[in-house]
């Protein structure tokens, strides 16, 4: 099999991928299931459910959006983008090497690697001391499903494996006090291949349309953000900045974002918000080229930073909603 730097792979019992698909001329889309296991290369296909295959595009989207076991694990932006460090082989005797959400054997369990089967290693950080089929190490690796392996039942060949920098962005567990802020299709996605920094989604809403809250929380920021200018007119791709925008609060530690606003918010910093209740209104200002609402998700938050931004498809997703 040949390896690719853009290689997702997922191992474990029933892993849930989500991946997002698409080509330069339209837009990306995101489609679940599920596999037992299996390796996903740029342009491969892949059956999806309901039928049919799709070309593999967008893999570091596909990287940041793992869900094992019915948690979210998401990689940071960085670590998505990141090229293997390489591979190696589980070898502990026979039973499943297990994969935990921290180095530890300790962690909560999320899977698990047969005897015998790959693992795609991202970094090394140190843990529990192991006593394994291949090592006495404390060494445990980073996969690329975001999850960890002891280092002393993975057998490899001798190749540097980078330090891990931080810890995984893990997603909140999933509550149903959650809607989407707007009734509007995708017009960008998050993190795309041809906008990688876009941290957030596009929702094409027209101008004057309610932006509500996505679920209770507190007002943390109403601010104009622009490079020149006022936020009080159409904005153009030529500034900078998110124009008029509100970040809330909600439980979990969890901040949602509503972005380029026509006009100043209808709420202010330390208002309590119910789930639904208008913030503002859809409009064009800061550095947009037309009226949207740009909204992001950021978990472990605040503050609400491009590191721990995670894709609110994904997220929504995850809650029975449908952003397409
Ligand atoms: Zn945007």
């Amino acid at each position: 099999m040949p390896l690719s730097p853009s290689l997702v792979r997922f191992d474990g019992m029933g892993a849930v991928y989500a991946i997002s698909v698409g080509n330069c001329s339209a837009p990306a889309r995101e489609l679940g299931g599920s596999r037992r296991s299996g390796a996903f290369f740029e342009g491969a296909r892949i059956r999806v459910p309901g039928g049919g295959t799709v070309k593999a595009r967008y893999l570091a989207a596909l990287a940041a959006a793992a869900v094992l076991g019915g948690s979210l694990v998401a990689t940071t932006p960085a670590a998505a983008a990141a090229k293997y460090a390489g591979t190696g082989i589980a070898q502990t005797g026979g039973t499943p090497l297990n994969m935990r959400r921290t180095p530890s054997s300790a962690g909560e369990r999320l899977g698990e690697v047969t005897n015998g089967g790959t693992v795609w290693i991202m970094c090394q950080i140190k843990g529990d001391r192991i006593t394994g089929a291949v090592r006495t190490t404390d060494v445990w690796l980073r996969l690329a499903n975001n999850t960890y392996v002891s280092d002393g039942y993975v057998r490899r060949a001798s190749f540097p494996i980078p330090a891990c920098a931080s810890a995984p962005v893990v997603m909140p567990p999933v509550s149903g006090a959650w809607q989407l802020p707007v009734a509007a299709g995708l017009v960008s996605g998050f993190h795309t291949a041809q906008r990688p920094t876009h941290a957030g989604v596009d929702l094409g809403a027209t101008r004057n349309t309610p932006i509500r809250a996505a679920s209770a929380g507190s007002v943390i920021r109403v601010v104009c953000n622009v490079s020149q200018g006022t936020c009080d007119v159409d904005g153009n791709r030529g500034i900078a900045g998110c124009g008029w925008y509100v970040e809330v609060q909600h439980a979990g530690n969890i901040v949602t974002r509503y972005c380029h606003m026509v006009r100043r918010p209808s709420v202010v910093v330390g208002q309590r918000v119910a789930k639904g209740q208008i913030l503002g209104y859809v409009g064009t200002s800061g550095s947009s080229s037309g009226p949207h609402l740009h909204f992001e998700v950021h978990v472990n938050a605040p503050p609400a930073t491009s590191a721990n931004a995670v894709s609110p498809i994904t997220f929504m997703r995850a809650r029975g909603l449908v952003i397409k």
